[in-house]
C-alpha cells in the first residue's frame, strides 16, 4: 500500500502534503499495459489526484482531474475519493517516445502543453465545482502548480516523480509533494523553501533507495521544523460494478439497445479505468431494453 502524509512546517506557516505510491503506479501499469513514458505520465497524474482527493471533506465526495495536453499520449483522466482510493487511465497507453535530452522519459512530449487542465470536485451537490487552467509544460507537476496558483489562488510548489526500471519497465518508486505557504508566511521562509527545489527533485530517488517518506521529507527540508498531522493508506482501486454498467447501457436508450440485440446479439463493455470486461447476453440486453422502456 502507498501512503499520504500531511504536515506543517516553519512554525505552522507552510502546509505540506506528500505521497509514496509505488503500488498505485505499478497497478496502473499492469492493468493498462502502460509503456514506460505512459507509466510516468499516468503515475504522476494518479499521485497528484490522490493527494487532492485526500483533501475532500465528505466520504462520498470525488475529485477528478482531466489533463488535455494535446500530446500523442492523449487525455489523462484520474478520480480519487478522500479515503486514499484512486483510479485513472491514459488514452494511448502503449505510446513509446525516445528519451529526452537529459536522458529521461519524455513525459512533456507525450502529454503536450497545448490544452487545459480541469479539476472537477463532485461534492454531492446539484452541480460539481469545476476549475481550469492552461497547461504550461506537460510535465504535470508544473501544470498543477500553475492550476493551484491561477485557479485556486494558492501559490504552490508541486513535485511528482515516478521511477521506472529501464530494463523491465516496472515501477521502482513513486513520490509526490505539495507545499503551500499560508498567506501570513514570511518571505524568508518562502525563499528557504524555494532553495530546496534540487533536493525536492530527489524524493522519488530517496524512496527508491528505501528511505521512508517522512525521513525523506525531513532530509529535503533539513533545518526547517516539521510536524506530521495525518497519515493515510492509499491504493489504486476501481469502483466499477456490473450494475453501474447496466445503467450505462440503459442510458444509451431503446434504439441503441435494440441495435445491439439485433446486430451483435450481446454486448461487451470495458471499464476505462481498470480494463475489466463485462459481457451482456442477448437475454440480459432484452431485460435492460424493458427497463429503458419504463424509464422513458
Ligand atoms: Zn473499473
Amino acid at each position: 500500500m502507498g501512503r499520504i502524509v500531511r504536515g506543517l512546517m516553519a512554525n505552522d506557516t507552510v502546509k505540506l502534503m506528500a505521497i509514496t505510491g509505488k503500488d498505485i503506479c505499478e497497478t496502473a501499469r499492469e492493468l493498462h499495459g502502460l509503456s514506460r513514458v505512459c507509466t510516468a505520465a499516468l503515475g504522476r497524474s494518479l499521485l497528484i489526484t490522490d493527494m487532492m482527493g485526500a483533501q475532500l471533506k465528505g466520504e462520498n465526495d470525488k475529485l477528478t482531474t482531466i489533463i488535455k495536453g494535446g500530446g500523442p499520449a492523449g487525455n489523462i483522466v484520474c478520480t480519487a475519493d478522500n479515503r486514499g482510493h484512486v483510479k485513472g487511465y491514459i488514452e494511448n497507453p502503449k505510446l513509446e517516445l525516445p528519451l529526452n535530452d537529459s536522458g529521461k522519459l519524455d513525459v512533456s512530449m507525450a502529454v503536450g502543453w497545448f490544452g487545459e487542465l480541469t479539476v472537477v470536485r463532485d461534492l454531492g451537490l446539484k452541480e460539481p465545482y469545476v476549475g481550469k487552467s492552461n497547461m504550461v509544460s506537460g510535465e504535470i507537476a508544473e501544470d498543477f502548480a500553475q492550476y493551484f496558483t491561477v485557479s485556486e489562488q494558492q501559490p504552490s510548489m508541486v513535485y511528482l516523480g515516478v521511477r521506472v526500471d529501464p530494463h523491465d519497465g516496472k515501477v521502482r518508486a513513486g513520490g509526490g509533494l505539495i507545499v503551500q505557504p499560508m498567506p501570513f508566511c514570511p518571505d524568508d521562509v518562502i525563499d528557504n523553501i524555494q532553495d530546496r527545489v534540487p533536493m525536492v527533485k530527489m524524493l522519488a530517488g530517496m524512496l527508491d533507495d528505501g528511505i521512508e517518506l517522512e525521513a525523506s521529507l525531513k532530509k529535503i527540508f533539513d533545518g526547517i521544523d516539521m510536524t506530521f498531522t495525518e497519515t493515510m493508506e492509499t491504493g489504486f482501486r476501481c469502483d466499477c460494478t456490473r450494475e453501474r454498467l447496466e445503467r450505462v447501457l440503459i442510458s444509451l436508450g431503446r434504439d441503441e439497445l435494440s441495435d445491439m440485440i439485433e446486430k451483435e446479439h450481446g454486448a461487451e463493455l470495458t471499464c476505462h479505468f481498470c480494463n475489466k470486461k463485462y459481457s451482456f447476453s442477448e437475454a440480459e440486453l432484452k431485460g435492460l431494453l424493458e427497463e429503458a422502456g419504463k424509464a422513458q
